[in-house]
């Protein structure tokens, strides 16, 4: 039995519903890339949502709006995929890591909190990531973003489904943007819903609708009212900014939203194994994930644990055919980023997590016979 860490589940249904669009009249965005859109922004309960051919195209063009100030910081968190701060990258903008939560894995708000006291007009945002389908818990981030004059753009692209109660005991769900200026969120095969490659943002604000709308494809204006000047005839069309080819294609849409239908059951498959995997390291003092469970709902794209046998348990896995893997090398230990003002850097909880940090497999199609293997053989290590 080989159990990867992480992969997608295709049902007949979703094969149909993508032939269906191959004999339709569009295969490049059409009316199934909308109706993607409007399902997803129910789902979420967000105002609006704009597909991207994929999550890095959506964090640039996300980031390409908010950015007012190229010289001002965004504060990024190191424990993510470098596509979370490669966006700002992309535009000339500049960086600053803030050290994790130990508990949480999760940017550390008080160490946020105490920069913005000490240096108020350094920064102008903050990209939090919702680490393996944890959400950051944004109302906070939003009260200082307010305070302090920064805007949030929350990379989601692990926590669709999940959510959290306010201090108000509002269920907050990921994608709403409740407190959030922008949120985005990736159909990558091992996350929660596939459609291929696939992005999305959502927004309650219509200016930055507007925005993304006409940067994911070129630049370019169709709208008569927002021409810059009177219309040529039918086929005029301008550009009017440096856009990109940022669109997701209706192929992709019709996988994306017969997936959607199922997302409910997939987070709900994802907690229960979760559930079973935390039993199991509770009871040999294996450090899992904290969150206060009352409060927070986890999507769980990846379970992580914390352990000093990190190395010996990867390997005892791997003779079994148990692909686990490890999420991530802190960002700014890549390279590209040691060799571009990052060299010195050492963020110790970042540090000290990726030490002992490993991804178990979650896939919400994993059987119960493919679960229980996965801890027969972790009691194996463990207990004998
Ligand atoms: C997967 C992922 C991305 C990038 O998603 P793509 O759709 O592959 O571009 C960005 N950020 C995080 C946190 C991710 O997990």
């Amino acid at each position: 039995m080989k159990i990867p860490y992480g992969k997608q589940k295709i049902e007949v249904e979703d094969i149909e519903k993508v032939v269906e669009v191959l004999k339709s009249d569009f295969l490049t965005q059409g009316p199934i890339v909308n109706r993607f859109e409007e399902a997803f922004a129910k789902e979420v309960g967000a105002k609006y949502a704009v597909s991207f051919c994929n999550a890095t195209a959506a964090l640039h063009t996300s980031f390409k709006i908010l950015n007012r100030d190229l010289r001002k910081k965004v504060i990024v968190t190191p424990i993510t995929f470098a596509a979370s701060s490669n966006c700002v990258l992309y535009e000339g903008g500049n960086l600053e890591f803030v050290d994790i939560d130990p508990d949480s894995f999760n940017l550390d708000i008080q160490k946020i909190e105490e920069l913005l006291i000490k240096f108020p007009d350094k920064y102008q945002g903050i990209i939090p990531v919702d680490f393996a389908g944890l959400p950051v818990g944004s109302e906070k981030l939003s009260g200082l973003a307010q305070k302090y004059g920064l805007w949030i753009l929350e990379d989601a692209c692990h926590a669709i489904g999940g959510g959290y109660y306010d201090s108000k005991h509002n269920f907050v769900s990921v994608g709403s943007c409740a407190y959030s200026d922008l949120t985005t969120f990736s159909f990558h095969p091992v996350k929660h819903i596939a459609t291929g490659e696939g992005g999305m943002v959502t927004t309650n604000n219509s200016d930055i609708y507007r925005k993304l709308i006409k940067l994911r494809s070129h630049g370019m204006e169709r709208d008569t009212s927002k021409l810059t000047e009177p219309s040529h005839g039918g086929w005029y069309h301008e550009m009017q900014e440096l856009g990109f080819n940022y669109r997701m294609s209706d192929i992709n849409a019709a996988l994306g939203l017969s997936q959607l239908g199922r997302l409910t059951k997939n987070i709900n498959s994802r907690i229960l194994i979760a559930e079973k995997y935390r039993d199991f390291f509770d009871t040999v003092g294996v450090s899992t994930q904290k969150f206060d469970r009352e409060k927070f709902k986890n999507a769980y794209h990846l379970f992580v644990i914390q352990t000093e046998k990190r190395k010996e348990l990867y390997d005892f896995l791997r003779e079994r055919e148990i692909f686990s893997q490890v999420h991530y090398l802190p960002v700014y230990r890549h390279p590209y980023y040691r060799e571009n003002g990052f060299a010195d850097l050492n963020l110790s909880c970042a540090e000290n997590y990726y030490r002992q940090a490993l991804s178990l497999p979650m896939f919400h199609s994993m059987s119960s016979e493919e679960l229980d293997f996965v801890l027969t053989a972790l009691r194996e290590f463990y207990l004998s």
